[in-house]
């Protein structure tokens, strides 16, 4: 069993207008292209047992959906758009890594956006050779929590925690990020921690965030409302309804008379199912005074 670290650059739009003003107008096409984020490049290392570096991959995608390149991303990444222009097709980019993953390898990277880009970009491509994706590991979650941190952890900062030596003129090229996650990895490894971290059906993990709430239709078969001392149904005072970034309900238990705050927060599967994680809180009466506020503004306003 070997880990393998992957680690992808982008290119997209984001932001181009403050380095190419009229790029929207004199490029009509842009505003419908497909792809938000097109893999340019595809770092990889693979770990073996020993957690030893044992194989390297680096190598650049030839861009072709989106047809500028953004001047922010090549500030970024420092890459040389000559590479770009001398890179591999997607699919054969792709093959590259497929070919360093051996069956029971473990694909492991620094927080799920690059997973979820790399099945978004396969899916534009019709390639649904994924799956030797079988197992995955979020290393920033491993890391973020066995560091006892709440908030998730940069890679940066993750350094910093660790004390390991980086320079920084080297973060944000795909191989060198792999590299410094290998050694994050290293330092807080332990084989029976990570057991309980690996993903095996990636593509039923709740790995996106949903960006926009409104159009979020709640599927109450899914939603269990039930007071957390007492685990009885909650009368709800408020159903749910969109408070930042998240639903939230106000309940009273009919048994223990708690007052529950409720709160949802909804997430996509790489498959596109909803996938809930409800927190039910038992507060009190200020608490839940401020909360019918914010609830009642939101009906009458
Ligand atoms: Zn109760």
């Amino acid at each position: 069993m070997a880990f393998i670290i992957i680690d992808l650059e982008f290119n997209n739009l984001s932001g181009i207008h403050k380095c190419i003003p009229n790029v929207y107008n004199d490029n009509p096409g842009l505003k419908n292209l497909e792809l938000d984020n097109e893999i340019i490049e595809i770092g990889a290392v693979k770990l073996d047992a020993h957690m030893q570096p044992c194989e390297e991959l680096k190598v650049y995608i030839k861009p072709s959906v989106i047809p500028i390149i953004n001047p922010k991303i090549l500030e970024i990444t420092k890459i040389n758009i000559k590479d770009l222009e001398n890179g591999v097709g997607f699919v054969e980019g792709i093959n590259k890594l497929k070919e360093m993953v051996d069956e029971g390898d473990i694909i492991c990277s620094w927080a799920k956006d690059d997973i979820a880009e790399i099945i978004r970009n396969a899916n534009y491509y019709g390639y649904d050779d994924l799956s030797w994706i079988d197992n995955y590991l979020d290393i920033q979650e491993y890391v973020t929590k066995i560091l006892g941190y709440r908030k998730s952890l940069s890679l940066k900062n993750a350094l910093k925690a660790l004390k390991i030596k980086v320079n920084e003129d080297l973060l944000h090229d795909a191989l060198n990020d792999c590299i410094y996650t290998a050694h994050v990895f290293k330092n807080m490894y332990n084989s029976r921690a990570v057991k309980n971290y690996i993903v095996e059906d990636i593509f039923k993990m709740p790995a996106l965030e949903v960006r926009s709430l409104e159009g979020v239709e709640l599927n109450y078969e899914k939603i269990n409302q039930i007071c957390p001392k007492c685990k009885k149904k909650l009368e709800v005072d408020y159903p749910f309804s969109i408070v930042g970034w998240r639903f939230i309900s106000l309940g009273t238990c009919s048994k223990c008379n708690s007052r529950v705050l409720d709160e949802l927060i909804v997430k996509k599967s790489l498959c596109g199912e909803e996938i809930y994680k409800e927190v039910a809180t038992v507060i009190d009466e200020y608490d839940y005074l401020r909360y019918e506020n914010k609830l009642k503004n939101k009906v009458y306003n």
